[in-house]
């Protein structure tokens, strides 16, 4: 980079299984200019193209918010700023708002969903977290999203071991039947049909909120997450960040892709 930018280091560099990369930055300000038009065109060219670059976002859960919230792609930005004005947030602090749950797969009485909620900061997300949140004309609360382990599509895996780019097996097992293609290749529909690769079980796909063995892997995934047992975004400077959440309750909550409607 040209000598404008001299100052601004990156002091941590992390790849992630996803093959995507996270620079960490010495300050907000080199953050901020990471992520201007020109140094990201930069970025590309040098990594030659293809490069797609995002701020990082501090998940919360809002649960019980009212379905007649809605999120349009038009009327977004709109949406996030009376969120922002509504909660005393700084302005741009709310980057992502979506259901949880599709709306689609929603039961027809069903009148209140849980939304994950995207801030651009730990304290935007910590105040969230400390005070709820007022959505709709409702004050709902609002926890930590957990650390959840993420599926290997091509093996079924959800230890947290691996993803798909980094899957040991040779072939890809089927999610819905355990056939050796690809999950979407997959001709069967019917879940009583189905037959899960990962507990050999009649009656669901992998990664079912149902299967056991799936269970199993996200709770020791889970427990194992020390992150995942302080209640706020961990701050250096802000001991009231350091809150410990004693029981293991939270950790049984339901995952947050596969919420049921109540
Ligand atoms: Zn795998
Ligand atoms: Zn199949
Ligand atoms: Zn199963």
């Amino acid at each position: 980079m040209g000598e404008d930018y001299v100052g601004y280091e990156a002091v941590g560099v992390k790849k992630l299984r996803s093959g995507g990369i996270v620079f960490e930055m010495n300050s907000q300000e080199a953050a901020e200019i990471l992520q201007s038009t020109d140094v990201k065109d930069l970025f590309a060219e040098n990594f030659g193209g293809g490069v797609e670059v995002k701020p990082r976002s501090y998940p919360v859960v809002v649960d019980h918010v009212p379905t007649s919230f809605r999120i349009t792609l038009k009327t977004q930005e709109l949406e996030y700023q009376v969120i922002e004005e509504h909660n005393n947030l700084p302005g741009g602090s709310v980057v992502d708002a979506r259901w949880i749950k599709p709306p689609s797969r929603r039961s027809s009485t069903q009148t209140t969903a849980s939304l994950a909620l995207h801030l651009n900061s730990a304290q935007a997300a910590n105040q969230v977290i400390r005070n709820g949140l007022l959505i709709a004309n409702k004050r709902v609360m609002a926890r930590k999203m957990l650390f959840e382990p993420r599926r290997c599509f091509k093996c079924h895996n959800t230890g947290g071991s691996h993803l798909a780019v980094a899957c040991p097996q040779d072939q890809d097992i089927c999610g819905k039947c355990s056939g050796k293609h690809r999950t979407s290749d997959c001709v069967v529909s019917e879940s009583s049909k189905m037959k899960c690769p990962a507990c050999s079980k009649q009656g669901h796909a992998a990664g079912d909120v149902t299967c056991l063995v799936f269970q199993q892997q996200r709770r020791l995934y889970l427990s194992s997450n020390p992150l995942n047992y302080y209640r706020f975004y961990l701050l250096a400077e802000d001991e009231a960040s350091w809150e410990r959440i004693l029981t293991e309750n939270h950790l049984f909550l339901k995952p947050r892709n596969l919420d049921k409607a109540p």
